[in-house]
C-alpha cells in the first residue's frame, strides 16, 4: 500500500509541473480572441481596437505582396485557430478567402473595405489616354490600397471595432475606449500631415514604381507618378517619356518598394542624376511610417 503511494507520488511529481502548465496554458490562450488579417498594416489598426483581448496573425508576411500571395499549407491549418478574418479587398483574398471559410467553417470573415468607395488604380497608360475616356473599369483594376489613407482608417477602423465588440459582447467597452482612442490618433495623423504636404505655392509631386500611394495622394493633394503600366514595367519608349515628365517636374528621386524590382526606377534614376528610395507600404509601423513617408515625399522633390 506504502509502495504504491510512493508510486504516485512520484509519477505526479513528475508530471505535476505538467498538468498545472496545461490547463493555465490553454486558458490563457483562449481567453484571447484569436483573429487573422491580411496583411501587416492591419495588425496594426486590430491590436489597437483590441489591445491584449486579441492575438493577431498575419498571412501575407512582411516583404510579400499581397496582390498574388499563396498562402501556406500550414497557414491554412493554422484558421482552424481564428475567430475573425479581416479582409480588406487585396487581390490575393478574392481566390483565397472561400478555402479560408472551407479550412474553419466557424471564422466569421469581416470585409473592412465595406463602404469604402475605391479609386480606379493608377497607371502611365490611364494618364495618357484620359482624353479617350473608355472607362472599363473592373474589379482588378481598382486600387485595393486603402490602409495608406489616414480618412480611410477611420472607417476601417470602426468596422473593426462595430465586429470585437459584437463576438466578443463582454469586452465591448474596452474596445469603444480603445477604438475612440485610435480614431483621436488617426485623426491627429492626419491634421499633421495636412501641414507637412498641403502646402500653398507648391503641389508635392512624387514618382514611384508600384502606385499604391493614390488614396493617399487623394487625402493629401499630392499628385503620384507612377512607373509601373498596368502591373508591368515601362518599355524603353515609356521610360523615356516618363524621364522628361521627371525633368518636367523637377523629380529626381524614384521611390521603390521591397515588394517589386527596382530594374527600371533604377534606370530613370541614373538618367535624372538622381537615386532611389525605398518605401514599404506594408510596413507594421503604420503611423510611423506614413509620417516618415510623407517627409520623403516633400524632400523629393525641390
Ligand atoms: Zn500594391
Amino acid at each position: 500500500m506504502k509502495n504504491y503511494t510512493n508510486r504516485i507520488l512520484r509519477i505526479s511529481s513528475s508530471f505535476g509541473i505538467l498538468f498545472l502548465l496545461i490547463p493555465v496554458c490553454c486558458i490563457w490562450s483562449q481567453s484571447k480572441l484569436q483573429i487573422t488579417v491580411s496583411i501587416p498594416p492591419q495588425k496594426y489598426f486590430v491590436e489597437k481596437i483590441g489591445g491584449n483581448l486579441i492575438n493577431v496573425t498575419v498571412m501575407v508576411p512582411s516583404g510579400s505582396e499581397p496582390h498574388s500571395y499563396e498562402p501556406k499549407p500550414q497557414q491554412l491549418a493554422d484558421l482552424a485557430q481564428s475567430s475573425v478574418y479581416f479582409a480588406i479587398g487585396v487581390h490575393f483574398e478574392r481566390a483565397w478567402l472561400e478555402r479560408f471559410k472551407a479550412a474553419n467553417p466557424n471564422l466569421n470573415i469581416v470585409y473592412t473595405d465595406k463602404g469604402i468607395e475605391k479609386i480606379p488604380m493608377q497607371t502611365e497608360k490611364r494618364t495618357q489616354d484620359s482624353e479617350s475616356h473608355d472607362d472599363h473599369t473592373n474589379i482588378e483594376s481598382m486600387d485595393p490600397h486603402i490602409w495608406l489613407s489616414p480618412p480611410l482608417v477611420i472607417k476601417q477602423a470602426e468596422l473593426i471595432y462595430n465586429a470585437l465588440a459584437k463576438i466578443d459582447l463582454i469586452n465591448k467597452e474596452i474596445y469603444r475606449k480603445n477604438y475612440g482612442n485610435f480614431v483621436r490618433e488617426v485623426s491627429e495623423l492626419d491634421t499633421e500631415l495636412k501641414k507637412v504636404l498641403m502646402t500653398k505655392d507648391t503641389k508635392v509631386k512624387f514618382m514611384v514604381y508600384h502606385p499604391a500611394w493614390g488614396y493617399f495622394a487623394k487625402a493629401y493633394g499630392l499628385e503620384q507618378i507612377p512607373v509601373e503600366i498596368e502591373g508591368k514595367e515601362p518599355k524603353p519608349a515609356d521610360l523615356a517619356r516618363m524621364i522628361d515628365k521627371a525633368k518636367e517636374s523637377g523629380i529626381k528621386t524614384i521611390f521603390v518598394h521591397p515588394q517589386y524590382s527596382t530594374k527600371s526606377a533604377k534606370t530613370l534614376a541614373d538618367a535624372l542624376k538622381g537615386e532611389i528610395l525605398f518605401v514599404d507600404p506594408l510596413a507594421y509601423d503604420w503611423d510611423k511610417n506614413l509620417r516618415n513617408i510623407a517627409q520623403q515625399f516633400k524632400k523629393a522633390i525641390k
